[in-house]
């Protein structure tokens, strides 16, 4: 069953084809990476998916519902996550006031709220912290967390909005190389245990290649090649993208 399905998806600047005519699905539960050279559209696939960004033309469809011309919002109460950014007020609070606040956000409470109900969601909150890793970090200020333990926090945010699709364009940008693998082991092991599908954008072929269920492969804003880490470790199109004609993977990235 498929959960997103893109047709023809395209979007130009001016005269740059960022996103030509890229099709491609996400199944339920599927842990699939989104792959290709800076610049060949990624995030402005992302942005189309989550409606910060209009098409020109093309069809996403989640669940059997159009999204285009839908608005973000309404893309995310449709239940198609993303990891944002943290707020500005994020360093203010604790982690898991943090992680409250998502969810009294989900639930459509008013900030008003906030103040006289400082236990609003805390079980709940707890648990997501939990998921991620960092129950022990709750009650600690949020702006003493490292750079990969925000990244955690910022997972746990997502996730409190209950989602069935997560997205997350370079979730690991920034990251040191035992992080960013930690980091995606975790959000695997998350898709298996509740059944959400993840689309992603990871720049190490090690960690794409030990993890992703599937991997699309974007070049120029063509989609180039679709499938399994064996299938686009051995294809010739996408090594010639990458590398160059001729050249294969790195020994050290070819293990998995
Ligand atoms: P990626 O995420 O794969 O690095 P992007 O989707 O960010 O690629 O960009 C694809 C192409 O579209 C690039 O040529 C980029 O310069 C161009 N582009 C992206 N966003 C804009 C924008 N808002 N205005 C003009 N050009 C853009
Ligand atoms: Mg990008």
């Amino acid at each position: 069953m498929s959960d997103l399905a893109i047709r023809k998806l395209s979007k130009a600047f001016g005269g740059v084809r960022a996103v030509n005519e890229v099709s491609f699905d996400i199944k339920r539960g599927e842990f699939l990476a989104l792959i290709g050279p800076n610049g060949a559209g990624k995030s402005t696939c992302f942005n189309m998916i989550n409606g910060q960004l209009a098409p020109d033309s093309g069809e996403i469809s989640f669940e059997g519902t159009e999204l285009v011309g839908k608005k973000p919002r309404e893309i995310w109460r449709l239940g198609i996550g993303r990891t944002f950014q943290v707020a500005a007020t994020f360093n203010s609070m604790t982690v898991v006031e943090n992680v409250q606040m998502a969810l009294i956000s989900h639930a459509h409470q008013t900030y008003r709220l906030w103040k006289p109900a400082s236990s609003l969601h805390r079980a709940r909150a707890l648990e997501l912290l939990a998921q991620v890793g960092m129950q022990d970090a709750a009650d600690r200020p949020s702006r003493e967390l490292a750079y990969g333990d925000v990244k955690r926090v910022e997972l746990a945010i997502a996730l409190a909005n209950d989602p069935r699709l997560l997205l997350m364009d370079e979730p690991t940008a920034g990251m040191a190389p035992k992080e960013r693998n930690d980091l995606i082991a975790l959000v695997k092991r998350l898709v298996i245990e509740r059944g959400i599908s993840v689309l992603f954008t990871e720049h190490s072929m090690d960690v794409v290649f030990a993890f992703a269920d599937r991997i699309i492969v974007l070049a120029r804003g063509r989609l180039i090649a679709d499938g399994d880490a064996r299938s686009i470790r051995d294809n010739p199109q996408v090594r010639e993208v990458y590398f160059g004609t001729g050249k294969t993977f790195a020994k050290s990235e070819a293990s998995s």
